[in-house]
């Protein structure tokens, strides 16, 4: 009992750290104005929870400021993602980071191109000194913008822990929020073989429209539910996440999350809490409320038999939800369930030689292929479930398990190339196709005669051969014709299998910086001094993930 004491004195005390002590530390807000959010904290996003708040700008270029003292203690610029990215190192030794800038303040901003110049790259990744950029709180250090996977003006702003896991910034903001969240769906889950839900052996969804769901819902065996909510908030129309979620079963709290923090390592974790297969196939973000083994998310407050309620009794029970935002606005949804001791044979047949454990190693081989699952890839035990299909160019078509399953990390693909023409093993790629026959290409390492690819997905998985260049489309060009000033040069290019891996851009033989935004496919050259007045010559090389290479070369005239 004094063990159990102690450990929760402990991680109390580490709790009040990361968040109760921050509302003194009197944070200045990183934009002038009225914070409006267009995305908050752990809201449920695709194979994530949204690290920060989306800050909506409407323009791009407003400035962006420090909270509190500190330093630029990180500098990340990538083609996706958070495009340009800031980060600062504060002295109370938590994180904030910035993402989809513009561009930085102008003294940063020349140090960085004097990198990108110094490494001959666009996508750097730069850990700073202290002493490089020291900040004051309040401090300019960039201009908002849209840049990387951002498809609207706002700043993506994070406060982190010095363990560099993401804190949710309303404890250190007052956002104004007076609207309740509201409840759009609710789920009932079998979870065994022999529960079901309406006498079926199969999940349901129910929409709710007020605070009682009349259908009366039968039940057998051991069940789970889940719940799909959003919340709004005052002077914008966005839907955002919920914070909290509490599930009762006859008035006894069975599971109680809250979005208070998250850490990165365990983000994918999110594909165990939601409902993966209507996420995927469906536009509902349903959050379970049961937890598998293998789930380590930190959002889980209080939770009674992981979730998981046995119902065998022939009595009526009531089951309700109450959700809430983080200013305490609440939503509620009750309904009944009928338990049901009458047990029912759904014919469910599992071959045991292929129960995989989600804590060891698995392994799986048939000829042509080899599957190797390390520790802790899956969430929780399962019947693997395998088949081979003909009639593929390369290589069979594969069925490896099911694509709604969702796996926690990567597990080890390795087809063979005996189907593959010596000459073109090394364009060769594996290639997964999804229920909407999508798709996903994976550039892998041959070993042997086989290609091996790390991957996070199941589904269907073959061989293909990328032997086509990317494909370049000029969209900007000054000429000396058009009078029209410009400052850039813009081409787009496509892959059509193995996508964009890396790309060189020269302006008269000198190394220039290029930016390639994957969203839009843009490559673009804003002018600086490689260019001089008069006629120039530009020359792009981009090379896909087999290294098809395309050479691109025009003459453009600056003005
Ligand atoms: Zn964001």
């Amino acid at each position: 009992m004094k063990k159990i004491f102690i450990i929760i004195v402990l991680l109390l005390n580490l709790f009040s750290f990361d968040v109760n002590s921050c509302k003194s530390q009197n944070y200045v807000k990183p934009l002038d104005g009225r914070l409006l959010l267009s995305g908050n904290f752990c809201e449920l996003r695709s194979n994530h929870f949204h690290g920060g708040l989306d800050l909506r700008t409407g323009i791009v270029g407003k400035s962006v400021y420090a909270p509190t003292d500190g330093y630029v203690c990180r500098i990340k610029i990538s083609r996706s993602g958070y495009g340009y990215a800031i980060y600062l190192k504060h002295s109370d030794g938590r994180i904030s980071a910035y993402g989809h800038l513009q561009r930085y303040r102008k003294d940063i901003d020349r140090w960085v191109k004097n990198k990108q110049y110094e490494m001959q790259e666009f996508e750097v990744d730069l850990y700073l000194d202290s002493n490089i950029f020291p900040v004051k709180k309040g401090e300019l250090i960039a201009y908002s913008g849209n840049s990387g996977y951002s498809f609207g003006p706002h700043v993506h702003f994070e406060i982190r822990n010095e363990n560099d896991e993401p804190l949710n910034p309303q404890f250190f903001y007052n956002v104004q929020d007076d609207l309740p969240p509201k409840i759009k769906t609710i789920a009932v889950y079998p979870a065994s073989d022999k529960s079901y839900v309406n006498n079926e052996h199969r999940s349901i969804t129910i929409p709710v429209s007020g605070e009682y769901v009349a259908n009366e819902i039968t039940v057998h065996g051991a069940i789970y539910f889940g719940i799909e909510a959003y919340d709004y908030l005052n002077y914008i129309n966005s839907r955002n996440g919920i914070y909290s979620v509490k599930l009762f079963v006859d008035n006894k709290l069975i599971l109680h999350t809250e979005n208070r923090k998250f850490s990165y390592e365990h983000g994918r974790d999110i594909n165990s809490m939601i409902d993966y297969k209507r996420r995927k196939t469906t536009n509902m973000r349903i959050q379970h409320s049961y937890i598998a083994p293998n789930n380590e998310l930190y959002q889980y407050q209080k939770s009674e038999n992981q979730g998981i309620i046995e119902f065998y009794d022939n009595k009526v029970h009531k089951v309700k939800y109450v959700v809430a935002d983080i200013k305490g606005n609440q939503a509620s949804v009750s309904f009944r369930v009928k338990s049901t001791s009458e047990d029912k044979d759904f014919g469910i047949k599992r071959d045991s030689s292929v129960l995989f454990y989600y804590d060891r190693e698995n392994n799986f081989s048939q000829p042509g292929i080899s599957i190797h699952f390390p520790e802790k890839t899956l969430f929780e035990n399962m019947f693997f479930d395998f088949k081979t299909f003909g009639g593929k160019k390369y290589a069979p078509m594969y069925k490896i398990h099911d694509e709604f399953v969702a796996l926690k990390n990567y597990y080890l693909i390795s087809i063979s190339l005996a189907g593959v023409a010596n000459s073109l093993k090394e364009k060769a790629v594996v290639v997964r196709k999804n229920f909407e026959n999508k798709t996903e290409t994976y550039c892998g390492e041959i070993n042997g005669d086989y290609l091996s690819i790390w991957t996070r997905s199941f589904g269907f998985y073959s061989i293909a051969v990328d032997t086509l260049p990317p494909v370049v489309t000029p969209q900007n060009i000054p000429t000396v014709a058009n009078k029209k000033i410009s400052k850039h040069l813009k081409v787009r290019a496509t892959d059509n299998l193995s996508g964009i891996k890396n790309w060189a851009g020269f302006v008269n033989g000198q190394w220039v910086i290029v930016e390639y935004n994957k969203k839009n496919n843009e490559f673009t050259y804003y002018f600086d001094d490689k260019a001089k007045h008069g006629q120039n010559k530009f020359k792009l090389m981009i090379y896909d993930g087999v290294n098809n290479l395309t050479i691109y070369e025009t003459g453009f005239y600056v003005h």
